[in-house]
């Protein structure tokens, strides 16, 4: 998602987008028929996903500089393959983003942007498109930086958008893949089991798996955890900004909401 507004709001990324909200959450629903989740609920954390996605592809278009400048590493050495160009640049994006993601985990001010991501409380479609606008733009800014030191062909950058942006949704998919698909599938990528243990209320699962498209990164951190399964609850036990915009908005600067009982 966060890529796409390197492209601008009308490109084929957002068709991607769009195509993978709707096939995912098309996938979720029907896994979920049992009717379990209300309908308003889910309305709401819909509506609230856009409304912060379209805010922050109005801020990245108008501030993030395209990244015209910089070595342009891959140019500059000759005919690299589009295909190795799309390998190193995907394999760099999720290392750069990943290595974010930690940070914003780490540093207190940081976090109180991220935590509106993690107070979702329920795991699905919508999460992938809940992030606070300022976040957004903190790492649209470094992707920016990225290009400019590699300077990649223009299919390729647009191959790997495309692939993070979908994977982004992919991964908050609220429904448990086939067992062993998931195994297998995990030993390389990051599958939606994988990165909801990342999502768990529980402090020390909260801190693993980091990295959106390849499990490589948390392997050589320390930080991956396997899937654990649709079972562990997700949330912030001690941090409620509920499912309003201006809520959200605004809750980096306010006092968390506390629902626990403690
Ligand atoms: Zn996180």
């Amino acid at each position: 998602m966060r890529e796409l507004l390197l492209a601008g709001p009308i490109s084929a990324p957002f068709v991607f987008l769009a195509l993978s909200l709707v096939g995912v959450g098309a996938v979720e629903v029907a896994a979920r028929r049992s009717g379990a989740s209300a309908d308003g609920a889910l309305l709401r954390r819909w509506i609230l996903g856009i409304g912060l996605w379209a805010l922050a592809v109005v801020l990245s278009v108008l501030i993030v500089p395209e990244p015209t400048g910089g070595p342009h590493l891959l140019a500059r050495w000759g005919a690299v393959p589009v295909i190795v160009q799309f390998v190193v640049l995907l394999a760099a994006t999720d290392l750069l983003q990943a290595l974010i993601h930690r940070v914003l985990h780490r540093v207190p001010v940081l976090w109180r942007l991220h935590a509106i991501h993690h107070a979702d409380r329920t795991y699905g479609v919508p999460t992938a498109l809940r992030f606070h606008p300022l976040e957004t733009l903190l790492r649209s800014f470094a992707q920016a930086g990225l290009l400019a030191v590699l300077g990649p062909d223009g299919a390729a950058l647009m191959a790997v958008i495309v692939v993070d942006t979908c994977w982004n949704v992919f991964e908050h998919a609220g429904f448990d893949l086939p067992p062993r698909i998931e195994r297998a599938l995990a030993t390389v990528f990051v599958t939606p089991g994988v990165h909801r243990v990342h999502h768990a209320a529980a402090g020390a699962l909260h801190e693993t798996n980091f990295a959106t498209v390849f499990t490589l990164w948390d392997r050589v951190m320390g930080t991956y955890h396997p899937s654990v399964g649709s079972v562990v609850p997700v949330g912030l036990a001690r941090w409620n900004s509920g499912d309003d915009l201006v809520d959200n908005l605004l809750a980096p600067w306010r006092e968390p909401r506390d629902d626990s009982g403690n």
